[in-house]
């Protein structure tokens, strides 16, 4: 499977870190409800199709990057810098 970097191009998966579900949002951090940081700690869905994931370029300029992948065919339909999504919150 190829990867493609923002800033490198396309590259192996193998220079890259898989880091998680990019879908999760942050709870509100004055939430004192448990529920929303239980799920948002330790649920997680396991989707069979498109998803949005985290990857790390580890090998490469270390960039962080939210890759939409289908976990079916491994297809990847495109990379973005995380940082240019911005942070996300309940
Ligand atoms: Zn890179």
């Amino acid at each position: 499977m190829r990867i493609p970097c923002p800033i490198c191009g396309a590259r192996s998966y193998e220079e890259y870190t898989y880091q998680g579900d990019a879908t999760v949002v942050r709870p509100n951090p004055e939430t004192t409800d448990p529920a929303p940081w239980h799920a948002y700690v330790y649920l997680r869905d396991d989707p069979k199709g498109p998803h949005r994931e985290l990857w790390h370029h580890t090998a490469g300029c270390r960039a962080w990057i939210v890759v939409e992948r289908d976990t079916v065919t491994h297809a990847v339909h495109s990379s973005t810098l995380a940082r240019s999504e911005g942070g996300r919150q309940a």
